[in-house]
């Protein structure tokens, strides 16, 4: 047993990357490059500024327990189509290099998405963590921080000590999150806890949003539930309903204290009552064009929500659908960001600012892009390098540019990336009160920061978008009966604190 206050050795790193298996957009290496790649060290023992929120909470956690840190890679890139085999094996190979040579190590933080696949690698947080325990043997503690848009792996359980998701979605309580991993590794290291998980299946998928009832309250009663002192965590795996994987779903997962009837009995409380939730959390948005159809206009700016086109679900980001709709429905005085299209950008680029020439905007990444837009737009305004920043995340928005045709403003961008934050506009120098319509390529993240400026928030679905919700025949992978694909569920299974039996991929 470690002696109480003594100095540990905490190694850290991330890996991380929300990958849709349906998603037309390749993933290799460059795309970490393009967006987060740090390797071992290079943000610096003692500087917090530059560090991404989760690494900042493991930072500053161990900085209260008097304990060093060791940084390795962290790497990170925007929701796409699974990664390049070779190139996801270079980034855990890195990871588990770096590792070695911190060796040896008293405990291991990391941040991972939960939802990584590759070819050949369905359950890459699995394989990742794997990888680790090798390496630091039996004894020593291994916790992680995750994105509740995940698949929860048998492989992920066994060989982690502790997995910790977010809570919240918006996910505002990362650096929280990822400051209560460190906490109970170093719980466990002072002998105080033995963690042990407890899992509950309850069958279903959805999208959970926490900032609003009913799950405002359930979420409320999972963080309740942690001040019982044989529990020691309480996450809801949301689950991600864009990953083809037998591991697609939600699931409760409760570490108690060496207590598995606890543990067991509070995980099918929560699971059962996240089931019976299921018609109130049922992820059902409304049609952007029936909705456009009905849209008044005037006293302020509407946002609306283009959820089913998300770059931050792995969508293209250059669907036009929703834009079409409201120039249909004779709606101007509207500003769309941020619109994934390199060639435009490239165009408006070689004409220059003040430039007005025929662009064809959109519509041409996939079939989920709708139909592109050809008008003559003047270039407004060109950025060689901007970005979004949300809590210390500097967000790529590469070369952009701001397109005006008439009433419709378009923020095109070189990278792909999801409205979060309202610079996604300002960078260019949008007035965001002055129009009338403010559409963002997002699906809930962007809420907080634009409530303070919106008259109305919608999130709709356009029909051709990638990230519409409930086709059952999109998947090869998925274990059934899963709600909203069948309305029968197995008899007995609510019952069931054990993950669902692995099925052999092929892939
Ligand atoms: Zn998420």
């Amino acid at each position: 047993m470690a002696i109480e206050g003594a100095s540990f050795k905490l190694f850290c790193g991330a890996v991380s990357h929300e990958t849709n298996s349906f998603s037309p957009i390749p993933t290799s290496i460059e795309n970490f490059k393009s967006n987060m790649m740090i390797y071992r060290g290079a943000l610096g023992p003692s500087d917090t500024k530059d560090w991404p929120e989760p690494l900042q909470g493991f930072r500053e956690e161990a900085a209260e327990l008097g304990w060093t840190i060791d940084q390795g890679l962290c790497a990170s890139a925007t929701p796409s189509g699974p990664c390049n085999r070779a190139d996801y094996e270079i980034l855990r190979d890195t990871l588990i290099a770096d590792l070695s040579a911190a060796m040896p190590v008293d405990a291991v933080a990391l941040c991972l998405h939960g939802a990584m696949m590759a070819h050949g690698y369905p359950d890459c947080e699995g394989d990742i963590i794997a990888h680790v325990r090798r390496i630091v043997g039996p004894d020593i503690p291994i916790g992680v921080v995750l994105d509740p848009h995940a698949h929860l792996s048998a492989t992920m359980v066994e060989q982690a000590t502790l997995l910790i998701f977010f809570k919240e979605y918006p996910h505002t309580d990362v650096k929280a999150s990822a400051r209560a991993v460190v906490s109970l590794l170093a719980r466990s290291l002072r002998g105080e806890v033995t963690p042990v998980a407890s899992l509950y299946n309850p069958q279903m998928i959805s999208m959970y949003f926490t900032d609003k009832p009913p799950m405002r309250d359930f979420v409320d009663a999972m963080i309740k539930a942690e001040t019982r002192s044989e529990i020691l965590s309480v996450s809801l795996v949301h689950g991600f309903p864009w990953g083809d994987t037998p591991d697609m779903g939600s699931r409760m997962l409760v570490y108690s204290d060496n207590d598995s009837e606890a543990g067991d009995a509070l995980a099918s409380r929560f699971g059962q009552q996240l089931y019976e939730l299921r018609h109130e959390t049922a992820y059902e948005l409304p049609d952007a064009g029936e909705f456009v159809s009905t849209l008044n206009v005037g006293g302020g700016p509407i946002v609306l929500a283009d959820a089913a086109d998300n770059p931050g679900g792995g969508a293209p980001g250059d669907n036009t659908t929703l834009i079409h709709c409201l120039l249909k429905q004779g709606i101007e005085n509207i500003v769309v960001a941020p619109f994934w299209d390199p060639c435009a950008v490239a165009d408006a680029f070689a004409h220059g600012e003040g430039a007005s020439v025929l662009f064809r905007v959109g519509g041409k990444v996939s079939a989920f892009s709708g139909l592109p837009i050809d008008r003559e737009f003047e270039v407004v305004r060109l950025v060689e390098r901007a970005e979004q920043v949300v809590e210390n995340w500097h967000w790529p928005m590469g070369r952009t540019a701001l397109l005006r045709s008439g009433g419709l403003e378009i923020v095109v961008t070189s990278e792909r990336l999801q409205a979060i934050n309202t610079d996604v506009f300002t960078c260019v120098g949008v007035d965001l009160e002055a129009k009338d319509v403010i559409v963002v390529k997002s699906a809930q993240h962007f809420v907080p920061a634009f409530e303070p400026i919106a008259r109305e928030i919608h999130q709709l679905a356009a029909e051709d978008g990638l990230l519409r919700f409930g086709d059952a025949n999109r998947y090869k992978n998925l274990i059934r009966p899963m709600w909203p694909f069948d309305t029968i569920l197995l008899a007995g299974s609510l019952g069931d604190c054990q993950i669902q039996p692995q099925k052999k991929l092929n892939n």
